[in-house]
């Protein structure tokens, strides 16, 4: 099926080793979510129904009060932050993005103003909101969150979790009973964690903002899960800013598939095989003159490795960035991270990747070194 698209349409084959990567198409959805959406495409619905769905299925998995499905987690964040300041007054709503009369300072940690493709102060600002910086770049600590908060008009507190996120570690926790002091309410951007989901609920936080198509593999679509009420006035949106940020019925009845699977899901096998594919990957590049490979944790606590690999800078392929180039330039096209390069480092995640197509790097990393 794939091989038909990428033929007909003159594609590029594309090896994803960068992770849930919005450029390359994010993630690989099972047969069963396959299914789901190609049979929901020739269907009607009541969409209420299936939103409905959704929010029964997540308060069962998560305890969470209710949940609500949008395009994407940045629509999230804007939708999140409207409803914080609107409720569910549809005047207010009708209103947006003009806050005159209402709330709009938002306050975000100065090291949780990511770039996932556009600012994240974009997506506050597409609601009529104000950003209001905490702290600096390097540490932002409660006391500097308090003192944001404690302003009039302040409408909530913006947190991300997030490998993007920089400077010290912010408890959220404590973050967001800040915010709770203050009686405003916390929204945590946790669009890639949702094999941490549990974790970032249990700060306390009203809202969390969960990327279906990432690691849950569904189609693109933003989850919101929290406060029951903060839900429905997220929704209430779409009859104001909210329109272009709607959820589809397909990718719906994908989300649904693909939470059925992870409630199913073994955990500990799961893990098990990502540790398997890392493991032997690193055993067979060290194996090639030039390159030292190791295993590496995920530095927010996701529970899988990845596989940093190190060029060493003797060796006569150039530099890991010049590798890294030379990877995307071959077909089928490998795509790794090389954020780090400068240091001589590349980073794989190997999670969506089949044993072939693992062979398959290899093999390239071997001719490419050897040349
Ligand atoms: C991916 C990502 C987003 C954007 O999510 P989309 O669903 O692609 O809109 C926002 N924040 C963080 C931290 C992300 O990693």
């Amino acid at each position: 099926m794939t091989h038909t698209i990428h033929a007909k349409y003159a594609l590029t084959h594309v090896l994803n080793a960068h992770g849930t990567f919005t450029p390359l198409g994010v993630s690989r959805s099972s047969p069963s979510v396959q299914r789901a959406v190609a049979a929901a495409l020739g269907e009607f619905f009541i969409i209420d129904e299936l939103q409905v769905a959704v929010s029964e299925r997540v308060a069962r998995i998560t305890g969470a009060e209710a949940a609500t499905v949008t395009h994407c987690t940045a629509a999230a964040i804007t939708l999140a932050i409207a409803a914080t300041m609107t409720g569910d007054s549809e005047t207010g709503i009708a209103q947006l993005p003009d806050t005159t009369g209402m709330p709009n300072r938002v306050i975000i940690p100065a090291g949780h103003v990511v770039n996932y493709g556009h600012s994240i102060l974009t997506a506050i600002r597409l609601a009529g909101a104000v950003p209001v910086i905490a702290g600096t770049e390097s540490a932002c600590t409660v006391d500097d969150i308090s003192h944001a908060l404690v302003a009039e008009h302040t409408a909530c507190l913006l947190l991300v979790s997030s490998r993007l996120t920089h400077g010290t570690p912010l408890d959220l926790g404590q973050a967001v009973a800040a915010a709770h002091a203050y009686g405003l309410p916390a929204i945590i951007d946790g669009a890639a964690q949702d094999l941490r989901l549990d974790e970032l609920l249990a700060t306390g936080a009203d809202l969390v903002l969960i990327s279906a198509q990432k690691y849950l593999a569904a189609p693109t679509a933003g989850l919101i899960i929290g406060r029951r009420d903060l839900v429905r006035a997220c929704r209430a949106q779409e009859r104001g800013i909210g329109r272009g940020m709607k959820a589809t019925k397909e990718s719906i009845a994908g989300v649904l598939a693909a939470l059925e699977e992870r409630e199913q899901l073994d955990v500990a096998a799961w893990r098990a095989e990502q540790d398997r594919k890392v493991r032997w990957f690193v055993e067979q590049a060290n194996a090639i003159a030039g390159l030292t490979a190791t295993a590496q944790e995920d530095p927010t606590g996701l529970p899988f490795l990845r596989v940093c690999l190190h060029v060493e800078p003797s060796h006569r392929q150039e530099t890991a960035s010049a590798l890294s180039q030379a990877l995307r330039q071959g077909s089928p096209s490998i795509w790794v991270v090389d954020r780090d390069a400068a240091a001589g480092n590349l980073i794989l995640e190997l999670v969506p990747l089949t044993d072939t197509e693992i062979a398959i790097i290899l093999s390239r990393l071997a001719v490419l070194s050897e040349a």
